[in-house]
């Protein structure tokens, strides 16, 4: 299912928009907070320029606030309704997860971003 050429694969990788062939950051692992805003300029690949206009990922926010709701939840179903855990409990849940998966908010939602804009191209890929 997660091919290249899957929007979804660019998404849950941090790959290339455009060619699916690389990594958008420097260092792939968000975890390392100190550069998890580094990105490359461009595809050393096709080319593709990331950032397409000054600030651009910063409408990268919009995308995080549901990435966010979406963990969020996820971490109330799982909490509430499967394991049954009280409100307090399931609001402290909710609280640790958006803090545990910033990092990963922060990348989804620029991939996210990007990708409404730059599509997959296959000729740029077979460069
Ligand atoms: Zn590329």
């Amino acid at each position: 299912m997660l091919k290249k050429g899957n929007k979804l694969y660019s998404i849950l990788t941090g790959s290339c928009p455009k060619c699916h062939e690389e990594s958008m950051y420097k260092v792939k692992n968000p975890y390392l907070l100190g550069s998890i805003f580094s990105m490359h300029d461009k595809c050393s690949h096709c080319g593709t320029r990331y950032k397409i206009e000054p600030s651009f990922f910063y409408g990268a926010m919009y995308v995080s606030y549901a990435v966010g709701i979406a963990f969020a939840v996820a971490a109330f179903v799982i909490a509430f309704l499967i394991l049954g855990a009280g409100l307090v409990n399931t609001f402290i849940t909710i609280v640790a997860t958006l803090i545990v998966f910033l990092p990963v908010i922060i990348r989804l939602s620029r991939n996210i971003w990007i990708n409404l804009f730059i599509h997959y191209d296959p000729r740029a890929a077979a460069r």
